[in-house]
């Protein structure tokens, strides 16, 4: 399969996308926002969006190694300022029906923006610290910070990668000094803004009660104690450890599944990603045209985000899906998360108000992603790749991966709700090692205690997002049959879906598809019967 050079492509930009204009000056220093506004403001917003997100994009895809957010910030500072803030507060709490909503959520990327604001400079440093920061692994051999991770998911000498594991985060207590003024600014701004605090605040952006989120997971934790337990020990035995001596870089190399590494080629992938969305009849390797526009990028580059990631910084007319391939079954998994994302901006409407398009729930988007991102879990979808006699394995392996990866972020969802409503920031290293320890059972480094942080609770919309997605495909099964993800009617179903954006949340969704309020149940099932 044809890659495609980004370098033309973002030569191409301004032909590819829809070259969105310059904002007119007078429109952002006006502080006053009578309602005829909001329209004129959405669009400003939007255009502020392109911008922010073209340049972290540029960033992440190791275009370049400079980040500067801040002059953007500067460009559309009217947009952010505290007065403006409360203005559309108010229009919130004084509309009806749709206009309501389209204020809340403008309100809700106005409020998030004035926090940003508050720590541009801050953030561009550490994003460009990120990016440029070189270790010393061998005898005068170096290597870039973000590239640690796949080296450490990639080596199996326990000694060595533990090596890598202390210079990584080495590296990470170095970046502290920039993450933590940011935490402070947040919980600062959230309270000059009239919240008790930034959960408080986060509660009300999201219009969801995280805390209730972190209250079903906590049934959760205590439902798949024991069969983690025990599928965990049977994994560790393979590789003569238990939980006792488990290390976070353990984790990285054994879930990085090397084993199955083979079935799942580089070569392949790219075919293998356009034959399954080709079947759901919408091959996303073309989708490249005037109603919707996918642009994939997978050349390889020395600071590119070894984490594959989707840019949709202008949906459905300009998509980037961005993945440094280097085979093996993470990162097929990482690919056909993408994916997900990908098929649901290129096929929102693009007569879709922009509010609907990017300012919904990100919960939304991830449960689409997640949704093909599982398809690999299928025994009827993975014994294309996977060989009877190891077939049964797999599943079970991959099904722990997820089940780690929810009790993980439950673990986070705790802390983060512990960290968003203190003012004592010099205990959280110590809280952030206990939370993680109770979720998992294994001993975590406090170093993390704020590089391992989603910041807006994004962590609360990841578990919405897979308390949902099981949901959603038991609708799909019950529909189309087991083989939904080969059936171009399950296709169409999802660009229903899709076609209205973020529009509905997922509590929203599941109600639609006649299920009843998000509940484990679905998800639960899948572990218990393992
Ligand atoms: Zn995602």
């Amino acid at each position: 399969m044809r890659s495609i050079s980004l370098g033309r492509e973002l030569g191409a930009i301004a032909q590819v996308g829809r070259g969105l204009a310059p904002p007119c000056k007078n429109i952002i220093s006006m502080e006053r926002l009578p309602p005829t506004m909001l329209d004129e403001y959405e669009e400003l917003i939007q255009r502020f969006l392109y911008e922010v997100e073209m340049e972290t994009y540029l960033n992440a895809a190791g275009l370049r190694e400079v980040v500067n957010t801040a002059a953007i910030f500067e460009r559309y500072a009217g947009l952010f300022t505290e007065q403006r803030v409360r203005t559309l507060k108010n229009a919130s709490q004084n509309l009806d029906g749709e206009e309501k909503e389209r204020a809340r959520r403008l309100y809700a990327v106005a409020c998030e923006n004035y926090l940003e604001n508050a720590v541009k400079t801050l953030t561009d440093k550490l994003h460009t610290q990120e990016a440029t920061e070189k270790v010393v692994i061998d005898e005068g051999k170096e290597t870039t910070f973000r590239f640690l991770s796949t080296l450490i998911q990639n080596e199996q000498d326990r000694t060595r990668r533990k090596k890598l594991y202390e210079l990584e985060l080495s590296v990470v207590k170095t970046l502290n000094a920039y993450h933590e003024p940011i935490i402070k600014a947040f919980h600062e701004k959230a309270r000059e803004l009239g919240y008790a605090n930034y959960l408080d605040m986060y509660k009300d952006l999201r219009h969801t009660d995280i805390c209730a989120i972190r209250d079903i997971m906590s049934g959760f934790l205590k439902r798949t104690e024991d069969i983690y337990v025990e599928l965990m020990n049977a994994l560790l035995a393979k590789y003569s450890l238990d939980l006792d001596k488990l290390e976070r870089h353990d984790i990285s190399y054994i879930f990085a599944g090397s084993q199955y590494d083979k079935y799942f080629p580089s070569s392949d992938m790219l075919n293998v990603i356009s034959a399954f969305t080709a079947s759901l009849g919408m091959d996303i390797t073309k989708l490249r045209g005037k109603e919707r526009n996918v642009i994939l990028d997978v050349e390889h580059r020395p600071t590119k985000s070894p984490r594959a990631f989707v840019s949709a910084v202008d949906p459905p007319f300009e998509i980037y899906l961005v993945v440094m391939p280097q085979g093996g079954v993470s990162d097929y998994f990482t690919i056909f998360h993408e994916t997900g994302h990908a098929l649901h901006y290129a096929f929102e409407l693009d007569t879709l108000p922009f509010v609907y398009k990017k300012l919904g729930s990100s919960a939304v988007s991830e449960s689409y992603a997640f949704l093909l991102e599982y398809v690999l879990t299928n025994p009827g979808f993975a014994s294309k790749f996977i060989p009877d006699n190891v077939l049964e394995e797999y599943i079970r392996f991959e099904m722990l991966n997820k089940l780690y990866m929810l009790r993980r972020y439950a673990g986070k969802l705790n802390y983060e709700i512990i960290l968003h409503t203190s003012n004592e920031l010099e205990k959280m290293p110590e809280i952030y090692a206990e939370e993680m320890k109770k979720a998992l059972l294994f001993k975590h480094p406090p170093e993390l205690f704020l590089a391992d942080i989603d910041n807006g609770f994004y962590t609360a919309e990841y578990l919405r997002a897979w308390i949902f997605e099981p949901m959603l495909r038991n609708k799909l099964i019950e529909l189309y049959g087991e083989n939904w993800f080969s059936n171009p009617d399950a296709g169409r179903y999802l660009r229903a879906l899709w076609s209205v954006g973020e529009k509905h949340d997922v509590e929203e969704l599941a109600k639609n598809i006649n299920m009843e309020a998000l509940n484990t149940k679905y998800l639960e099932e899948e572990f218990l019967n393992l």
